[in-house]
């Protein structure tokens, strides 16, 4: 993944995909369902998330308590020294984050070091299997200029519904 070629493309598309996306809100094709399967379909064909974890570098996820006793347990740690070491609460949501990026757990080949147990929030990004799909604008919102298959898939159901619906 050709990170800066992403971010270029993502300034450029961000406007057309942030207006396709609030449109969304309002208005859903007819159809749109099994065009979303499809059009997701193709991106995880071009999309490798091993030569990407743009994720994993610059953004950081949710830990539920569920999620911070299984990793804790893994590490044989106590689930206080756990978030000691690496999490903080946000101010706002009260939510458990990570303390840094890129996440701790992210190893040298961009893989996982926790993946079969990694917080339930990683192992469902980007969201793209959430339905309805259009509840989750706010979602891709945010992450068109973080994620390239967000943004591909986003961009691809702009082009396919401008050019098959009248909406
Ligand atoms: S989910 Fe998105 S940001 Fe994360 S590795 Fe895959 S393509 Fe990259
Ligand atoms: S726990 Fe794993 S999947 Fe989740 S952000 Fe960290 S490295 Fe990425």
């Amino acid at each position: 993944m050709n990170l800066p070629a992403f971010y270029k493309r993502a300034r450029k598309n961000k406007a057309a995909l942030t207006r396709f996306l609030k449109k969304l809100e309002d208005i859903v094709p007819e159809d749109f369902p099994p065009i979303v399967e499809e059009e997701d379909k193709k991106v995880w064909q071009k999309v490798d998330c091993t030569t990407c974890a743009n994720c994993c570098k610059t953004m950081t996820p949710t830990y539920s308590k569920e999620d911070i006793q299984r990793i804790a347990a893994h590490f044989s740690m106590s689930t206080a020294a756990f978030k000691e070491k690496w999490l903080m609460q946000d101010a706002e949501s009260k939510d458990w984050v990570n303390t840094s990026t890129p996440c701790q757990f992210l190893a040298a080949d961009n893989r996982c070091s926790i993946y079969e147990i990694r917080p339930v929030d990683c192992a469902e990004f980007p969201h793209h299997h959430k339905r309805p799909f259009d509840d989750y604008t706010e979602t891709y919102l945010g992450n068109i200029d973080r994620c390239p298959a967000t943004n591909l898939l986003i961009e691809n159901l702009n082009e396919r519904v401008e050019r098959e619906y009248e909406w």
